[in-house]
């Protein structure tokens, strides 16, 4: 029969066969029998949580008003290629992605207005507490690290955002499996049940942000989330004083399929989490709609500081608005050599005053 072929086997997915002897669907793989209709539920269910809507209106950003930006100039670096925007008045003399100098490429235009920002909650003299706070205590650190001309060097900077906030509606089937297991004298049983649960429902995600700047790598960015959109306020080019800002690189359109794959993500972990008291589950399908999906572009504050070591980036970056950092440091080899030597003498007391006291133990 011809339909056979199009229903799949509740138990380890292959495709199922209509045996006309026992006049239901067996399946080639497992050899598990079903009825005609457990199968044909089964692979109703499974069929409508298939095929995903994720559209966006991309409405992100804004026009920047007349004047608005006759302050902004634009910085470039001949190194790293990263285009930065800083007020006159505030200037910017090194990149902060790779810390080479930077040279004023103009006046500032083009560009979407951001519609929101986080302004920076934590100063400069924080942000260098906390660096310092982080490579104190690291004695193998090459010393340019703890350079005081450098620490200096750390920025502020507001990176690019795309926040993506929609109404997910979602439905999916998950395969559960619960396995029971006996003995008698000959054999060992295992009994398998296999298990459809169908969720749906409907999960708002709000200002779910993607990085838009390609200098900015996109993990070190969601390492130090969360920030605490609360504090969101409407862009205004005053918050800009003092600090660089990013220019955005990466579109919002470009940005959707990154926000849509945390959003579906997410959505799928909240619905597994619903899908208790078995042994195993397995997310089958998935459907996810969005409705009034929406996009904007904001500003978020980072403190950042690059440094570069033996023709390697090491990146320190922390959330101006939590504190929370993260950061990636060198071991200096040659100095590191000489700790481990020290280690290894500390084990030899150790190891001979232990055999000392088993000595006296069994001695005794
Ligand atoms: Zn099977
Ligand atoms: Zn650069």
């Amino acid at each position: 029969m011809s339909y056979a072929n199009e229903y799949k086997c509740p138990c380890c997915g292959a495709k199922l066969e209509f045996n006309s002897t026992a006049q239901r669907m067996k399946c080639p793989y497992c050899d598990t029998e079903f009825d005609v209709e457990t199968v044909q539920d089964y692979n109703e269910q499974l069929n409508e949580s298939m095929g995903d809507d994720m559209s966006w209106e991309n409405e992100a950003g804004g026009e920047w008003e007349e004047g608005e930006t006759s302050n902004m100039r634009v910085y470039s670096c001949k190194s790293c290629g990263g285009q930065i925007i800083a007020e006159e008045t505030t200037g910017a003399s090194f990149c902060p992605y790779c810390n080479n100098p930077v040279i004023m490429a103009g006046t500032f235009s083009g560009d979407l207005r951001p519609d929101l920002i986080i302004p920076f909650k934590l100063n400069k003299d924080a942000a260098k507490a906390a660096y310092e706070k982080y490579v104190s205590g690291k004695s193998l650190l090459p010393k340019v690290f703890k350079d005081q001309n450098h620490i200096d060097e750390i920025k502020g900077l507001y990176v690019p955002v795309w926040l993506f906030g929609a109404e997910a509606d979602a439905s999916m089937c998950f395969r559960a499996e619960k396995k029971k297991s006996w003995t008698d004298a000959n054999y060992r049983y295992v009994e398998t049940s296999y298990y459809q649960a169908v969720r749906k429902g409907k999960i708002a995600f709000e200002h779910v942000p993607v990085d838009g700047s390609q200098k900015m790598p996109d993990d070190l960015m969601e390492s130090i989330e969360p920030f605490d959109f609360t504090q969101a306020v409407d862009f205004k080019t005053a918050y800009l004083s003092g600090y660089l800002a990013d220019k955005y690189d990466v579109s919002s359109a470009e940005s959707v399929e990154r926000a849509n794959t945390r959003i579906k993500k997410s959505t799928e972990a909240a619905f597994a989490a619903t899908v208790r008291g078995y042994d195993s589950v397995h997310c089958e399908s998935s459907a996810v709609k969005l409705k009034g999906g929406k996009a904007q572009y904001a500003l978020y504050p980072v403190w950042i500081l690059n440094t570069t070591w033996n023709n390697n980036k090491y990146t320190f970056a922390m959330n101006g608005q939590t504190g929370k950092l993260v950061g990636n440091l060198p071991a200096d080899v040659g100095k590191a050599a000489g700790m481990f030597l020290g280690i290894t003498g500390g084990i030899g007391v150790l190891g001979s005053i232990l055999w000392f006291l088993l000595h006296i133990l069994t001695g005794g």
